[in-house]
């Protein structure tokens, strides 16, 4: 499809993109939003171009949005070329960025998990903040875990807060979903160690041998991890909390947890 220019906030397909700021609509069409171009750099560079890539009339020349033209038209996407007004209304910010894709989702079924291609995996029972999600989503592929599971009725990891919070890496990590009684079962077949993180824990969490590959499980920002979870796993643990706050933000303990495990793994150094 050739390039062209829409000026109307009416027009179909800019209420199409704003449409995807709600949940309902990123589950029917299976698409959501990525902004600026740090994340299509980040999604050309894993093979994934976008659907439709909306440029800014105001858009600077720039090496990663040729590319992206390209790699769009290729893989039979629109470009549309937007008004200022169009990209705020789309973004709902005062400054948005000047150039927006929109991608397919991308789910890996929790029975295609490779275990051993990565020595960390995190596990997240029912995550509801999209900034902690999308945060531990950029700290798993900071820390170089395999990718992250939604255990129960999470947050939308493809929600444009979650995404942001992401800084690009929800291209690079692999996202799967599961109820908990499908991740109970498949748990049973998992060879290496399942560490859960509980307050009321009695094991310090550097404290236990890890048999790698190692899943991390992680509570709920309210409830925490539940006892049926919590029986799944090998050792729960507790990061030692010595002041007066009675817990950590949850992906503030996924980073200390991710970091401990996968440098038993990695090792510490750079
Ligand atoms: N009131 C909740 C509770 O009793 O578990 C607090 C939940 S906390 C905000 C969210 C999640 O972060 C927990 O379920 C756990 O996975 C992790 N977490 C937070 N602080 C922790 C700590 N000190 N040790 C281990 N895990 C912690």
């Amino acid at each position: 499809m050739s390039d062209h220019l829409i000026t109307s906030l009416t027009n179909d397909t800019v209420k199409a993109v704003r449409a995807l700021h709600m949940r309902k609509e990123r589950e029917t069409t299976g698409r959501f939003l990525a902004e600026g171009l740090k994340f299509i750099g980040e999604a050309l560079d894993q093979g994934r171009a976008p659907v439709m890539l909306l440029v800014g009339q105001d858009a600077r020349p720039h090496p990663i949005l040729e590319q992206a033209k390209v790699e769009t038209r290729k893989a039979g996407g629109q470009i549309i070329t937007v008004t200022h007004a169009i990209l705020e209304k789309i973004s709902r910010r005062d400054n948005p960025q000047t150039v927006l894709g929109v991608f397919e989702q991308v789910y890996t079924p929790l029975e295609d998990i490779q275990p051993d291609s990565k020595p960390v995996w995190v596990a997240l029972e029912q995550v509801r903040d999209p900034g902690n999600l999308g945060t531990i989503i950029r700290t798993a592929d900071s820390a170089g875990c395999g990718g992250v599971i939604l255990i129960g009725d999470c947050v939308d990891p493809y929600s444009v807060e979650a995404v942001r919070a992401t800084m690009g890496s929800v291209f690079a990590v692999s996202i799967t979903k599961a109820s908990r009684e499908e991740f109970v079962k498949w748990c049973k077949g998992w060879k290496g160690s399942i560490i859960g993180t509980r307050l009321d824990a009695t094991h310090g969490y550097r404290d236990s041998p890890v048999q790698h590959p190692a899943i991390i499980l992680m509570g709920n920002e309210q409830a925490g991890l539940t006892d049926e979870l919590a029986a799944t796993c090998d050792v729960n643990v507790k990061i030692p909390m010595r002041g007066r706050a009675d817990s950590l933000n949850l992906a503030v303990a996924t980073g200390i947890m991710v970091y401990s495990i996968t440098d038993a793994a990695y090792g510490s150094g750079l």
